[in-house]
Parts: structure tokens; C-alpha cells; sequence
């Protein structure tokens, strides 16, 4: 679109990555299923510039959603991948090699955790976890051969808000690449590149898809040459993202800030009901007091999106909270979030973090588009077979 520059975010997003003109005047760009794309002559084969060449590097739908998560993100431009995990995994091998150090944030997403852990780790990187709520205390972890700061905040099931302006001030200062992991905020809710972030990675299957149909990855570079790298590493590796996969998180583009903003009443009026129990040990969500990164959060967020997490007494074992779980109506078990159903999900911090000393059964709660009241007439039902 010529000109969206000059529109607010809001109206910017409806245009993102369309071309009527393209397809006819189509309103959405098509599904486009394709590995082999002929070339006219053999002339446009040798052509360096030939834009699209084979479906799995480039075709004309991802390169529409590219474009527009590039926009939304702010950056340069996109790379897409089958999963938010693909897309973390490519960009980390784009980035590092056997012998590097890379600082990771110890609240990060768990198989990202793993993936450094077996992977990286087995390639020879030196994995090294700093406490969220570190700040320019992260100076003090910096050595000669520390290539990488991964990011993630809120982070994954305790949500801590980082001080990423604070980090990126350190990294830019040892000249160190920030990657960091923007799946909470969808784009929306917070600009990871707008604060220095060299390249920010989010799952698109959660409030971007929204419907919990979509395994697909995007990565966004701040510049052109961060960009040849990731895509370059994506190409050897393979990476690419499925047709009907990157049409479907096109279209949930054009509703991602109504929903969020919706998950986020919603999320308040589920969550004040759980400040009042209490069978409840600590509740984690950015914006109660209490929770890790609180006031930076005040200052770099205006809301949240529908997650929460709750950690349970002691007292109550996972047999009793199975109990009130299975009770629920509303709230089935399950992974993932950012859909339109509310969903719970047992973390097991223990192995998530480097040091969980407390104890307690800990759930994790998204809440969808029901009508918070229905759920909330269903926790006061379930919350008896806690006790029982
Ligand atoms: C879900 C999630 C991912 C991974 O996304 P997938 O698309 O499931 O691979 C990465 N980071 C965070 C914070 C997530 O919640």
C-alpha cells in the first residue's frame, strides 16, 4: 500500500501485506500453494533479481506476510517458519557458532530452553541463564566471547517483565546481538525493535492465528543485514511456513488488537475473582503489584494480554486441584493460548527454571471470549472440590 505511513498502527494493520492489485482487486492475498514457480526464459533463471524462484524460500503470500509482520514489528523485514519454535531455533543458529557464549533469560518459553540446552549446548555454545529482573546488571555476565542476550518478556508462566531498554543499552555498548521472544505482546502490545532489539521472534499460533488452527513462526530483523543472515541460515535450513498456515495468520492480523484487548478485560475481571482466594499462594501477571517486573511493565505497557498463572498452597496437592480442574466446565486442558477458549495448562517449574524453590501446584490460565461472568459462575462451582 502506498502512502500507510502516514495512517496510526490501528489503520496500518488493515492494509499490511495486501496487493488487490495484484490478484484482480481479492480483498486478501491467496492462498498460494506452490513448490516449483516457472521462470519465463532462461534468462530470468540466471537473473539475480528475479523475486520469487522456489515456494520453500519465497512466494507471494509469505512474502506478503513477511512484509507484514515487518510493519507491524517495525523492522526491516521477515522471515516465516513452520513453527514460533522454528523461527526461534533458525534464528539462533543464524546468529551463533561453536565456542560463542550466549546469555538466555532464565524465564524463557521451556523448549527454547531445551533446544539451548541439548542442541546448542552439543554444538559447543556456552548457554549461560541471567535472572529476568537483571537489568544493566547484566554487565557483570558479559565475557569476551558472549555473542547473543535472548530476551523474553513477559516471560513464559511467571510473565517477568524485563528491563529491556536497560539490556539493550548493555549489549549495544560490548556490541552484542539482542534476539528476544515477542510471542506475549503479538507486535502489538510491545515493540522489541523500537527499543534497540536486533531481532524479535514471535509463535504467530497464538494471538496472531487466535483460533488455535495455526503452527507457524515469524522473525523480524531491524536491519538489512541482520536480515541476509536469518534468511540465508533459514534457507540452508530449510525453514519455511505452510500456505494455508500463513493465510490464516494474515487474517487474524486484521482483528489481533480487538481480541487482545478483549482477552485483556476478560483476563481482569477471571483474575480479580482469584485475588480473593484463599487457596491461592501468588498470582503472576504483569500488571497485580506483586508480580516480578511490575513497574517496569507500568512503564513500557499500557495493558496485558488473557494469560495469568496461579500458584497454589502447599497444602493443596495436584490430586486435590486435579479435583477442581476436572470440575471445570469452561476450562479444559491444553497447550497453547491466544485462542478464543479459555484453556489451563500445569507448568512444571521445577524443570523450567534454574532455581524454583517454591513449592505448590502451578497453573496457567488464558482466558478466552466467554462471557467472564459463565466463568466465573464456573470457578465458584469447581473451587468446592479443592477443598473437599
Ligand atoms: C508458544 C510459544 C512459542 C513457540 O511457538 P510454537 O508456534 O508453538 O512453536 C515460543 N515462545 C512463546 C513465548 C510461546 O508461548
Amino acid at each position: 500500500m502506498s502512502d500507510h505511513k502516514k495512517y496510526r498502527r490501528e489503520t496500518d494493520l488493515m492494509h499490511a501485506g495486501r496487493k488487490p492489485d495484484d490478484y484482480f482487486g481479492v480483498v486478501n492475498p491467496p492462498i498460494c500453494r506452490t513448490s516449483t514457480i516457472l521462470y519465463k526464459d532462461l534468462a530470468a533463471y540466471f537473473d539475480p533479481n528475479t523475486k520469487y524462484r522456489y515456494g520453500r524460500v519465497n512466494n507471494p503470500l509469505s512474502q506478503s506476510f513477511e512484509e507484514a509482520i515487518a510493519a507491524l514489528e517495525g523492522g526491516f523485514h521477515a522471515i516465516t517458519a513452520s513453527s514460533g519454535l522454528a523461527a526461534i531455533t533458525t534464528t539462533m543458529l543464524a546468529f551463533l557458532q561453536s565456542g560463542d557464549h550466549v546469555l538466555m533469560v532464565d524465564s524463557c518459553y521451556p523448549p527454547t530452553r531445551f533446544f539451548a540446552n541439548k542442541q546448542l549446548a552439543g554444538f559447543g555454545v556456552d548457554i549461560e541463564y541471567y535472572d529476568p529482573l537483571i537489568g544493566a546488571g547484566i554487565q557483570d555476565l558479559i565475557r569476551e566471547n558472549t555473542k547473543m542476550i535472548y530476551l523474553e518478556s513477559p516471560g513464559s508462566a511467571t510473565f517477568d517483565v524485563q528491563d529491556v531498554p536497560a539490556i539493550v543499552r548493555i549489549a549495544k555498548q560490548n556490541a552484542i546481538l539482542t534476539v528476544m521472544d515477542n510471542t506475549y505482546s503479538a507486535g502489538v502490545l510491545f515493540k522489541p525493535l523500537s527499543h534497540g532489539v536486533n531481532i524479535s521472534v514471535q509463535s504467530a499460533a497464538k494471538y496472531l492465528g487466535g483460533h488455535s488452527d495455526v503452527n507457524l513462526g515469524v522473525a523480524v530483523a531491524d536491519d538489512e543485514a541482520h536480515y541476509k543472515k536469518l534468511k540465508s541460515c533459514a534457507v540452508n535450513l530449510g525453514t519455511c511456513a505452510a500456505a494455508e498456515d500463513l493465510y490464516l495468520a494474515m487474517r487474524g492480523l486484521r482483528t489481533l488488537e480487538m481480541r487482545l484487548d478483549h482477552a485483556h478485560k476478560n483476563m481482569m475481571c477471571v483474575l480479580s475473582w482469584f485475588e480473593r482466594r484463599k487457596e491461592v499462594q501468588a498470582i503472576y501477571c504483569p500488571i497485580l503489584q506483586k508480580s516480578p517486573g511490575h513497574k517496569t511493565w507500568k512503564r513500557d505497557f499500557k495493558t496485558t494480554n488473557g494469560l495469568f498463572s496461579v500458584l497454589f498452597k502447599p497444602e493443596y496437592s495436584m490430586e486435590q486441584v486435579g479435583r477442581f480442574v476436572d470440575a471445570l466446565a469452561l476450562f479444559p486442558v491444553g497447550s497453547s493460548w491466544g485462542g478464543y477458549e479459555s484453556l489451563i495448562q500445569p507448568q512444571d517449574m521445577k524443570s523450567y527454571r534454574s532455581n524454583w524453590e517454591k513449592e505448590g501446584v502451578f497453573l496457567r490460565f488464558q482466558i478466552g471470549n466467554e462471557n467472564p461472568q459463565d466463568l466465573i459462575e464456573d470457578l465458584d462451582n469447581a473451587i468446592k472440590f479443592l477443598r473437599a
